[in-house]
């Protein structure tokens, strides 16, 4: 592949027999008459890790929201294990059950013990036996290290842990590919790192994830492929080796100028 100008750089990838897991090709997403995804094709394998960074308000939470049917596209195709899963006639709460969001503020209910929020779904939305989803909240808590805080309640958490728990709750579902959203953007510095390792731990047992972040050292050290989003598009993408310390775009240099 050569290192040139590409004039669609969210397609292209490096050879591989399977087709990827999420696809998007083409996606248009406006606000009014605000453009804010103009055509924004992004292809993510299976057990990839594709990190999206981008100025503010460059479409990154957008694009997260589209793929999980929070917003509807305007034009375009978003395809999940080959399923064009905007598709109207598709019922969004399966398509979402495949998918894992974990927004910046962990929205975790406040009322409701660590296992409660964990098992919440799986009991309301996919009917799983209580005894069932409780041994599956239990497994998915270990995981993120937070087992022995299942009987607590959110606020006698730390945020880093608030977030470990939002992370658990939406991999109890078992999901396709995990979104995940400047999860780490409302935590304390000291709160940031267990959050990130946790995400590299994740990111070791396959799982595929999208992660939008302005954490660069994370990127540098988990992504294997980094987007830089510009004017609604993927403007470049490649390894974080390509994008990070030799971006080809001017704009991509000018983006991590600003932000180093
Ligand atoms: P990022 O996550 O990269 O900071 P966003 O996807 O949040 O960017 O926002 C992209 C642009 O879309 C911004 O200009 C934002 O104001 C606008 N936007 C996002 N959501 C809405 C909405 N629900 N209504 C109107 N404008 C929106
Ligand atoms: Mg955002």
């Amino acid at each position: 592949m050569s290192p040139g100008r590409l004039r669609d750089p969210g397609l292209q990838h490096p050879p591989t027999l399977d087709p990827p897991l999420l696809s998007v090709r083409g996606v248009r997403k406006a606000f009014g008459d605000h453009v804010v995804l103009d055509g924004l094709s992004l292809d993510v394998r299976s057990h990839q890790v594709v990190v999206l960074i981008g100025a503010s308000g460059s479409g990154k939470s957008t694009l997260l929201r589209c793929i999980d049917l929070l917003e509807d596209v305007d034009d375009g195709v978003i395809e999940l294990e080959g399923q064009d899963i905007t598709d109207p006639r598709l019922d969004a709460n399966a398509v979402r059950a495949r998918i894992g969001m974990v927004f910046q503020a962990y929205n975790l209910f406040p009322h409701l013990r660590v296992i409660d929020n964990v098992t919440l779904a799986p009991r309301l939305v996919h009917g799983t036996p209580p005894e069932q989803a409780r041994a599956d909240a239990l497994a998915v808590l270990e995981r993120v290290g937070l087992a022995a805080k299942a009987q607590a309640f959110p606020d006698e958490l730390s945020g880093g842990q608030q977030q470990r728990v939002a992370i658990a709750r939406a991999l109890v579902a078992k999901p396709a590919v995990m979104l995940l959203d400047e999860v780490t953007s409302a935590l304390d510095p000291e709160l940031v790192g267990e959050v990130l390792s946790l995400l590299t731990e994740l990111k070791s047992t396959g799982l595929t994830m999208v992660v939008a972040t302005h954490e660069m050292g994370f990127a540098r050290e988990v992504a294997d492929e980094v987007c830089f989003l510009h004017e609604g598009r993927v403007h470049e993408r490649g390894t974080p080796a390509q994008v990070l310390e030799n971006p080809r775009e001017e704009r991509t240099r000018e983006f991590l100028r600003r932000i180093t």
